[in-house]
């Protein structure tokens, strides 16, 4: 693995731990929905998420959209968050659905139920929330399908999805325009390039599995991304960029603008994607002789 340096190392140490709970059906890990102080990202995007998972809402004078309810325990945090913030959750009139883990969606029909939201889903998502077991029996909410590119806008604010397989068979990014001091930046809600927990041999759910995320970091690449969030604060830093934005002074970068990090995060990913898989081959060439 290339040489990292130490505050990402400690990240990416940290990732591992976290994530191992993202790619299985395990128990909601403690402490995951611990409160974190809700803030202004930039523009009208704000984190509303919990300490361990994220959740975006973006604001619009018609209305607000939420990015990824988590846990249905999570619900009430996202929800006194938003409050904190000065907006009120039954403005909520679209919900996009984070990528097909429960730690990501099983609140979908929960903020359904509260704000009468509609739900967006990702077409190659679907067959994972159509079997996905919701607590309480609720139906999972499927409202709008959408595909790589598609866009979805509400009160002069436009999102475009963009596919990133591999973490999940149709993991969605989004991307928007920001605006600060009459700057515009380039705006990313990432998906998830973690590709350390995935099974990349002998996959008879996902056979296409290594392609697809191989062809994920090489897009990611491409996306020029400025001021970026992920799906879980640890893939970007957000206790440090927090701890940035308390003493931000007037004039100074906005912490979340970070370019340069988006490019060394998504090497860091696809190495370490590429160490697992050299390791998964190794293992299943290593068969016992009979
Ligand atoms: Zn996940």
């Amino acid at each position: 693995m290339k040489f990292l340096p130490g505050k990402q190392t400690a990240r990416v140490l940290l990732t591992l731990i976290l994530v191992s709970a993202c790619s299985t059906l395990m128990a909601q890990p403690p402490g995951w929905n611990d409160p974190f102080p809700p803030h202004k990202v930039m523009d009208n995007l704000y984190y509303v998420g919990t300490s361990q998972l994220g959740s975006f809402l973006i604001t619009t004078p018609e209305g607000h959209i939420l990015h990824s309810s988590n846990y249905e325990t999570s619900v009430p945090v996202i929800k006194a968050g938003v409050e904190q913030l000065g907006f009120n959750f039954d403005d909520i009139r679209i919900l996009i659905s984070g990528h097909a883990h429960p730690d990501h969606i099983e609140g979908d029909a929960l903020v359904k139920e509260m704000t009468n939201a509609d739900v967006v889903v990702g077409r190659l998502e679907l067959p994972y929330h159509q079997s996905f077991d919701t607590p309480g029996g609720k139906q999972q909410p499927i409202d709008i399908i959408v595909d790589a590119e598609d866009t979805i806008s509400l009160g002069g604010t436009t999102l475009t999805a963009h596919v990133q397989a591999g973490h999940t068979k149709g993991c969605l990014a989004w991307s928007l325009t920001l605006e600060e001091n009459g700057r515009s930046y380039y705006g990313f809600i990432e998906c998830s390039l973690n590709g350390q927990f995935l099974r990349y041999v002998d996959n008879p759910d996902y056979p296409e599995i290594a392609s697809d995320i191989q062809q994920t970091y090489k897009s990611a690449k491409e996306i020029p991304a400025e001021v970026w969030v992920s799906s879980h604060g640890v893939f970007y830093g957000l206790n440090e960029k927090y701890a940035q934005l308390e003493n931000w002074q007037p004039g100074e970068p906005n912490p979340f603008y970070d370019p340069d990090g988006y490019k060394d995060h998504v090497e860091e990913f696809e190495q370490i994607f590429m160490d697992t898989l050299v390791r998964q081959v190794t293992e299943a060439n290593r068969q016992p002789a009979d």
